[in-house]
């Protein structure tokens, strides 16, 4: 079957154009290469409403396709080893130059945990999450930037606290006062000894 383009008004195969169920033949009224130099267009006139169109869809298009999604990543990432070093490189270049242009300070382990004592946060053995107050296994440990080194935090021992894993990835670069886990402020949850030090 063939169709004709009412932009281009060329009669092209049923394989140009894009499936529509609204349409009496089935098809879009634009074939591909039409509808793609009008989305440009649009695009190129309307970036603001692009980017936040896109970041909306991409959000829940992942929602809805995570897993398959993991596995194309890592297919790809098989396939592509080299742009994949590529890639880590130039994400760790970034964070070092985030990291220079922070208030900075050497992190001593030693010290770290002195004051993670300090706080509660460290027995000597264990580490405990600032914000559950829960003592946490290897495999659930983070540091998190409590201000984010992206917010201006600095990378100082008292803005790096334990964190559940977790938690800590739902987190990402937000403030305490604007994350919200599950329905729930967490700056509500956070350990109540801690408040004071941290003014969530
Ligand atoms: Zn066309």
């Amino acid at each position: 079957m063939t169709a004709i383009c009412t932009l281009c008004k060329t009669e092209k195969d049923e394989a140009d154009f894009v499936k529509s169920k609204k349409s009496k033949n089935g098809l879009y009224s634009w074939c591909k290469s039409c509808s793609y130099k009008k989305k440009r267009i649009w695009i190129a006139n309307n970036p603001e409403k692009h980017n936040s169109y896109q970041s909306a869809y991409d959000k829940k298009h992942y929602i809805l396709n995570q897993d398959k999604i993991k596995q194309n990543v890592k297919n790809w990432a098989q396939k592509n080893p080299e742009r994949v070093s590529q890639l880590a490189a130039k994400s760790k270049q970034r964070r070092k130059q985030r990291l220079s242009s922070v208030e900075n300070e050497r992190l001593s382990s030693k010290d770290h945990k002195e004051l993670l004592s300090k706080l509660g946060l460290f027995d000597g053995q264990y580490f405990y999450c600032y914000v559950t107050g829960l003592k946490l296994d290897k495999k659930d440990l983070s540091f998190d930037h409590v201000v984010p080194l992206s917010k201006g935090g600095p990378n100082k021992r008292e803005n790096l606290l334990p964190m559940n894993l977790k938690l800590n990835l739902s987190k990402q670069d937000k403030l305490l006062s604007e994350w919200e886990f599950s329905g729930k402020k967490m700056s509500d949850l956070v350990i109540a000894d801690l408040k004071p030090t941290l003014s969530v």
